[in-house]
C-alpha cells in the first residue's frame, strides 16, 4: 500500500515491493495505491494532480515486476468499500490513541502552526485499518518502519470484534523482510548529526525508480560520504557512509570497496562510479518495463484490479453491516 503524492523511491523497493514480489507467486496479494491517504495532508495553495500520481505510481508496481495476473492491483478510491469501513472503524477507533500515533504528531507538526490539522489526517490509521481488514488477510508485507501502524490497525480489529460480539476481522501477521540494511535503506544525505537516516520522500534524500541513469548518477555523485575523507589517503567509515551502504547491498565486491575506503586505498570518486554502474543496472529492468507502459494500458490493469479487490471487499462489508445490525 503506497500512499500517492509521489513516484516510488529505492528504499520503497527493498522493504516493501521487493518482497510483494516474491510473494506474488505463494499468495492472493491485493496491491493498493492509496490516492486516499494522499489527500489527508494537503496544504491551502497546494493542491496536486491526485490522479496523475496514481498512475504514475501503478505504473511503479507493474515496472517493478507486479505482475496483473497474479495479484490485484488498484486504486483504493476505486473500491468504495475502503472508504465505508473507515467510517464503521470509526466508530470503535479511540481518539485518544490515534492522537497518540507518533506519525500524526510529526505530520502535524510538519503542516506548521498556521495550517490546519484535517480530521483526514487523524483518522489516517482508521483508514489504514480499513485499507488491511477489508481483506481479511493472513499478513501484511510492509517495512519495519511501519509496523507500529499494524499494531493500530490490529488494535481497530480487535476493537470492532468485541465492541459487536463478533470474530469479523481475525488476526494479521507483519511480514517483514529479514535483510536488516534493505528493510531500512538509507537515503543520500546524512542528519544535522552526520548520521544516515531513512531514504524517505519526506527528507528529499531519494532515487526514484522512474529517475533516468542520469538523475542517478548526479544524484549518487553528491552522496554522503565520510565527512572526513577529503582525500584519497584519509581513512573513511563504510559504516557511516551512504555510497558504502549502497556497495554493501548492489555489489558483490563491497568488502574490498569496504577495506581499500578503510585502508584509504581508494577515493570516494572510485566508489560512487562503482555505485552508479551498479544501482543503474539494478534499476535497467524496471526502466524499460515503464517505458513499455502506456496510459491506456495501466488503466485497463486497475480497472481489472479493482474488480477483483471488490468483489472481496463486499463480503467483508456484508458481515460488517450484518455486526452493527445495520438496516
Ligand atoms: P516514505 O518514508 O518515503 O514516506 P512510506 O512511509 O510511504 O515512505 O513507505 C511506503 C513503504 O515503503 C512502507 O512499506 C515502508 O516500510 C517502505 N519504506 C519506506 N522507506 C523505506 C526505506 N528507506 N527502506 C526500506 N523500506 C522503506
Amino acid at each position: 500500500m503506497r500512499a500517492s503524492n509521489e513516484r516510488l523511491h529505492l528504499g520503497n523497493y527493498e522493504g516493501a515491493l521487493r518482497v510483494w514480489i516474491e510473494l506474488q507467486d505463494k499468495y492472493e496479494m491485493f496491491c493498493m495505491v492509496a490516492d486516499w491517504h494522499s489527500l489527508t495532508t494537503l496544504r491551502a495553495g497546494q493542491a496536486f494532480d491526485v490522479g496523475r500520481n496514481s498512475l504514475e505510481i501503478a505504473k511503479d508496481y507493474v515496472a517493478a515486476g507486479l505482475d496483473p495476473e497474479k495479484c490485484a492491483i488498484f486504486i483504493q478510491s476505486h473500491v468504495p468499500e475502503h472508504a465505508e469501513l473507515h467510517l464503521a472503524l470509526s466508530m470503535v477507533a479511540g481518539l485518544g490513541k490515534l492522537e497518540r500515533v507518533p506519525t500524526f504528531k510529526e505530520k502535524k507538526d510538519d503542516l506548521g502552526a498556521e495550517q490546519q490539522v484535517s480530521y483526514g489526517l487523524l483518522g489516517y490509521p482508521v483508514l489504514q485499518a480499513a485499507d488491511i481488514l477489508l481483506y481479511k488477510p493472513y499478513g501484511v508485507p510492509v517495512g519495519k518502519d511501519q509496523a507500529p501502524h499494524l499494531e493500530v490497525s490490529r488494535e481497530i480489529g480487535r476493537s470492532f470484534n468485541s465492541m459487536f460480539g463478533v470474530e469479523v476481522f481475525p488476526e494479521f501477521v507483519n511480514i517483514i523482510d529479514q535483510d536488516e540494511l534493505r528493510s531500512k535503506l538509507p537515503g543520500l544525505d546524512a542528519d544535522e548529526n552526520g548520521v544516515l537516516r531513512k531514504m524517505s520522500k519526506s527528507y528529499d534524500n531519494c532515487i526514484y525508480l522512474s529517475e533516468t541513469p542520469d538523475e542517478t548518477a548526479k544524484k549518487i555523485k553528491s552522496a554522503f560520504t565520510t565527512p572526513t575523507k577529503l582525500k584519497k589517503t584519509d581513512p573513511g567509515i563504510p559504516e557511516g557512509c551512504a555510497v558504502c551502504q549502497y556497495l554493501k547491498v548492489y555489489s558483490p565486491d563491497w568488502q574490498t570497496a569496504w577495506d581499500e575506503d578503510r585502508a584509504g586505498i581508494r577515493g570516494c570518486m572510485q566508489s560512487k562510479t562503482e555505485c552508479i554502474e551498479v544501482i543503474n543496472e539494478y534499476l535497467r529492468p524496471m526502466r524499460e518495463r515503464r517505458a513499455a507502459l502506456g496510459d491506456d494500458e495501466i488503466r485497463e490493469i486497475l480497472r481489472v484490479g479493482a474488480e477483483k479487490a471488490r468483489e472481496r471487499a463486499k463480503m467483508t462489508m456484508d458481515e460488517v453491516r450484518a455486526a452493527m445490525k445495520l438496516a
